[in-house]
């Protein structure tokens, strides 16, 4: 018997664009006729629903900010009455207040199919059994890691994050085959199972990421310790219902998102244009079925491209990059963009580089701005080589970034450390010269 599929049952473009369409007409009509502040914001930018006749009217609406939740707590965007209510989730809130989303019964039903899609797409049955090594609670991690796994018919193991011991346990013990948790946490489990030498007793095959960035030299060595085939990249935010919104395929060639249920706009952060496909730019979300508390052109501050191809899976469903870092980070040097992502995508290219870095702007008597760069050696590089490590890092970046920077190499340890994210980019350049 053929099992079910979550997949979009439509197959051109063509149908996908009218599908679009359709979705953000019936949003527009939605959000105008159930919340006062779309509604307000609507009449501010003088436009009615009837306005938005093809997607490229997308650009007419106004955008809404992460500052907008806030300032709507506690039930923000909010477009249907309370008894339609039928959760609400939030986020951590480590800035400022909660984020704090409404659910009706439909968008649940949704966030469920679309996220047995992800476990579809990472290639799972219902045999496989799937320890979700994730939080539970107000935020949408764990819970939606089970909603989407039972949707699918997979066997959910809801173990809840931390506590290796317990993890190694049920690894063994209930003889998991997928681990879904923090690219760090996947890194502990990893070397605690090899610490154990239990990698024989184990059957985990796949391993899910949520949408920490993880290294490509990290994925290796987890891939090695835990002996998996796949690591996959499940992005997600709890403003566009939470994790499960995409994957990465078995070829691993980019994210694919559900562009049946969400448009996705690559902008220029300045200009808030639309940037040319395969660019950096920030991605703006406008949801097409969400009911509770539906996106119109919300700015994520995240960074990221589109991948300007069809994947070899041959899926309709498009594809964006890895998270790059947040556009608040974003500098312009000599009129390029630079996010300090891309210096960490370069060294971590660069054998004998530590990770550690921090970037230095200044404008020069030529009236000519210049980058400079700290960068820590690595803890086993032998320093006699610092001469050859300054000249590999500084061509790659001239080769990946396109402009110029002078590299300076210091000791393993000499950059300050955080527990909070590392100030990086120190500006210095004064802009009344
Ligand atoms: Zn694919």
């Amino acid at each position: 018997m053929m099992a079910k599929s979550f997949m979009p049952t439509i197959t051109t473009d063509e149908e996908l664009k009218a599908l679009q369409l359709k979705g953000l007409q019936w949003t527009v009509n939605h959000a105008y006729q159930g919340s006062d502040f779309y509604r307000k914001r609507f009449e501010e930018a003088g436009i009615k629903p009837d306005d938005i006749r093809s997607l490229d009217d997308i650009k007419r609406l106004p955008f809404t900010t992460s500052k907008d939740l806030q300032e709507g707590y506690p039930f923000p965007l909010r477009s249907v009455p309370f008894k339609d209510i039928v959760r609400i989730h939030a986020s951590s809130g480590t800035t400022g207040k909660r984020k704090v989303l409404c659910y009706t019964q439909k968008d649940i039903d949704d966030w469920g199919y679309f996220f047995a899609r992800a476990y579809e797409m990472a290639g799972l049955t219902e045999e496989d059994r799937v320890q979700i090594a994730v939080g539970y609670g107000v935020w949408t991690a764990g819970v939606g890691f089970q909603l989407g796994c039972e949707k699918f018919g997979a066997m959910a193991i809801p173990a809840g994050p931390g506590n290796i011991d317990m993890q190694c346990t049920f690894l063994e013990d209930f003889q998991s085959t997928v681990l879904c948790c923090t690219a760090s946490m996947g890194l502990l489990m990893a070397e605690e199972v090899e610490k154990r030498n239990i990698r024989e007793k184990i059957n985990l095959k796949k391993v899910i990421f949520g949408s920490e960035r993880s290294s490509e030299a990290m994925r290796k060595k987890i891939k090695e310790l835990l002996g998996v085939e796949h690591i996959f990249d499940i992005p997600g935010m709890t403003e566009l219902y939470g994790p499960g919104t995409g994957l990465d395929c078995i070829y691993h060639e980019g994210i694919h998102y559900w562009a049946d249920y969400y448009i996705l706009e690559i902008l220029d952060p300045d200009t808030l244009e639309k940037v040319e496909d395969g660019e950096i730019g920030e991605m703006v979300i406008t949801t097409l079925r969400k009911e509770g508390a539906p996106l119109i052109r919300y700015r994520t501050r995240d960074l990221t491209r589109i991948i300007p191809k069809r994947c070899s899976c041959g899926s309709i469903l498009p594809m964006h990059d890895a998270l790059l870092g947040r556009s608040d980070d974003m500098f312009i040097i000599r009129g390029v963009n630079i996010y300090p992502g891309q210096i960490d995508t370069v060294l971590s290219q660069v054998p004998g580089a530590g990770s550690e870095y921090q970037i230095v702007l200044e404008r020069k008597e030529d009236g000519k701005d210049y980058m400079s760069l700290k960068v820590e050696r690595s803890q086993k590089e032998d320093p006699s080589r610092d001469m050859e490590l300054k000249k590999k890092i500084e061509a790659e970046i001239k080769k990946q970034i396109l402009v110029s920077g002078a590299v300076t190499i210091v000791d393993y340890g000499n950059l300050p450390r955080s527990e909070r994210k590392s100030k990086r980019v120190f500006d210095n350049r004064d802009s009344s010269k």
